[in-house]
């Protein structure tokens, strides 16, 4: 498991320190949401392009600490030229992923539970963030974003 651990800190890293996607789309087509986490300051700026029903292009720019920043970066590298609904999808898995585990902790129930981590493939990297419910906020943020981003045009 320490090996594990080890490896999702670096991912986690990894994408604090480069992160990907990184800038924004300035142009009129370009769709835009803001978010902020008042518990920790982050703030994160998203804007996308739809083609088709397609996310065909996403920019993440803002400040905060590592866990909002990257969990944004690994966000748009898994969203990025997907279908919306495979975009919704990844949404949803990646929130039971956090409220799954919030709910496990709280009871101190241990099963396996119904997220496939295989699929989610790096963002299974943040599912340490649990353990710390403080930093579930942050890893949200991003995500949030997307969301209200997509339901703002109706998407
Ligand atoms: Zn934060």
């Amino acid at each position: 498991m320490a090996d594990l651990e080890e490896l999702y800190r670096e991912i986690i890293l990894d994408h604090y320190r480069s992160p990907r996607n990184r800038g924004e789309l300035t142009d009129e087509a370009a769709l835009r949401a803001e978010g902020f986490n008042p518990l920790c300051g982050d703030e994160i700026l998203i804007t996308l392009h739809v083609d088709h029903g397609v996310l065909s292009d996403i920019k993440i720019s803002g400040q905060g600490c590592s866990i909002s920043q990257s969990s944004a970066s690994l966000m748009s590298a898994a969203v990025k030229g997907k279908s919306l609904d495979e975009v919704r999808q990844i949404i949803a898995t990646f929130k039971t992923l956090m409220t799954v585990h919030e709910a496990q902790l709280e009871d101190g129930d241990a099963e396996p539970e119904a997220v496939d981590l295989r699929k989610l493939g790096e963002l299974a990297a943040l599912q340490g963030v649990v353990k710390f419910p403080m930093r579930i906020k942050c890893a949200t943020l991003g995500w949030n974003t997307l969301t209200q981003c997509l339901d703002d045009a109706s998407l």
